[in-house]
């Protein structure tokens, strides 16, 4: 039976969002929580991006050492074969890919002006493909961007172009959130059938269905006989009206009227990490979580009317479909309102020393030495200065426990610096 996977593009949808971003630091936390959850894929970031090598670099060298594993990171980029070549220049132990180009009329006549064809951005695709190939990329996954406002006939033609060439999947990505479950059921189905590549659906929310949109899809991919893989974002954040979030694909794969009897993820999700994982993406784009949101909002387990309220006393799954301690909620948490004691770019020793040492249980830190200390300190005036926020306890134990890709990650190189 095939499965469902999950991509999530938090770190590559997401920080495109108009007026939001992430540090290098948060990006990497947010691979880190993806990781511990049991993501199959992040979709790391763009390689061609000067800005993102050494953050690249830095969690390719996470994935080396053991720590971000088995968590597969991939690059972004367009499928352009000068591009292929920057990003192995820039990034060169890239392993895994996707490469993005638009299919629709509305795209290339309304992009190209004129300038290309279907028949050019496909051969644009091979020739992008084929150079990842040689530089001897693991898997590599071929966007159509625009896919839904593109002719299913052609769609399938540039599909087939990219299995020939050694695309390893294929990504229909509804960009503008334009599909409807009954559509992209149709047209997922086809898709799996004919070209016989596994499937990623990359689904938007403009017109609210990017979940129902996603899981639809993943029952068309799996009916025509293919593995699904599922784009999210943490929270949904992404362009505009955002993407599929992450938390509702899950609950709604694993917990939805009938869907789990034949249409199932492929490796084990530990939900209990969501709430962590949202709150922490939460903090870092500084966007609050929405108060219904489901699974992680705060009021996804909260009753205040009188029948509902007796009901929940009574039996919470009258009016509960889920438990909140599957979603890793129910801790209390802790606020001091008394003295604080913070970490910020002009810290000095004694403070910063009385930071690591007050850390809850077992990751409360002592420096052997006040070298060791100060070494630590100046990383993390670093990452506040590029944050502009204070750092969390997360992001304390991350640089004191992985200083040097801490310190990877908060370089920024010279602009006039020579690759
Ligand atoms: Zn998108």
């Amino acid at each position: 039976m095939n499965k469902i996977y999950i991509i999530d593009v938090t770190n590559r949808d997401g920080v495109q969002t108009a007026k939001l971003g992430l540090s290098k630091l948060e990006k990497t936390l947010v691979n880190m929580y993806l990781n511990e959850m049991g993501i199959f894929q992040s979709e790391f970031g763009f390689p061609t991006t000067r800005h993102e090598s050494l953050y690249l670099q830095a969690n390719l060298e996470l994935a080396e050492m053991g720590v971000l594993q088995p968590i597969r990171l991939a690059g972004w980029l367009r499928a352009i074969a000068d591009d292929v070549e920057t990003a192995f220049r820039l990034v060169p132990n890239i392993k895994h890919l996707n490469l993005s180009i638009s299919t629709s009329h509305q795209m290339i006549e309304g992009k190209f002006k004129g300038k290309k064809t279907q028949d050019d951005v496909k051969q644009l695709m091979v020739e992008a493909t084929e150079a990842a190939k040689a530089h001897g990329a693991e898997s590599i996954g071929i966007n159509a961007e625009d896919a839904s406002r593109t002719d299913l006939d052609f769609l399938i033609e540039f599909a087939l172009a990219a299995k020939e060439h050694g695309a390893d999947r294929f990504r229909y990505c509804d960009t503008l959130g334009y599909d409807n479950p009954f559509t992209i059921y149709d047209t997922a189905k086809k898709l799996a059938e004919v070209v016989g590549l596994p499937i990623e659906l990359h689904c938007h929310g403009d017109l609210g269905m990017a979940v129902a949109n996603s899981l639809a899809g993943a029952k068309g991919v799996i009916d025509g006989g293919q593995d699904a893989y599922i784009n999210t974002t943490i929270n949904g954040i992404g362009e505009r009206c955002g993407n599929a979030d992450l938390v509702a694909v899950v609950l709604a794969v694993t917990k939805s009227k009938d869907f789990a009897e034949r249409y199932q993820l492929g490796q084990p999700i530990d939900l209990a990490k969501s709430w962590q994982i949202a709150n922490f993406t939460s903090y870092a784009f500084d966007v609050p979580i929405p108060i219904n949101q489901p699974g992680v909002g705060p009021n996804a387990f909260a009753h205040a009317s009188g029948i509902h309220a007796d009901g929940v006393l009574k039996d919470p799954e009258n009016y509960e479909l889920y438990n909140y301690e599957e979603l890793g909620r129910g801790e209390p948490e802790y606020v001091d309102t008394g003295r604080e004691i913070c970490t910020g770019q002009y810290s000095g020793i004694s403070g910063f020393r009385h930071v690591m040492g007050q850390l809850p249980g077992e990751t409360a830190l002592t420096f052997a030495s006040t070298e060791e200390a100060y070494r630590i300190l100046e990383l993390v005036r670093y990452a506040n200065v590029e944050s502009h926020k204070r750092l969390v306890e997360a992001e304390l134990i991350f640089i004191a426990k992985y200083p040097e890709i801490a310190k990877k990650l908060l370089t920024m190189r010279p602009l006039d610096y020579q690759d």
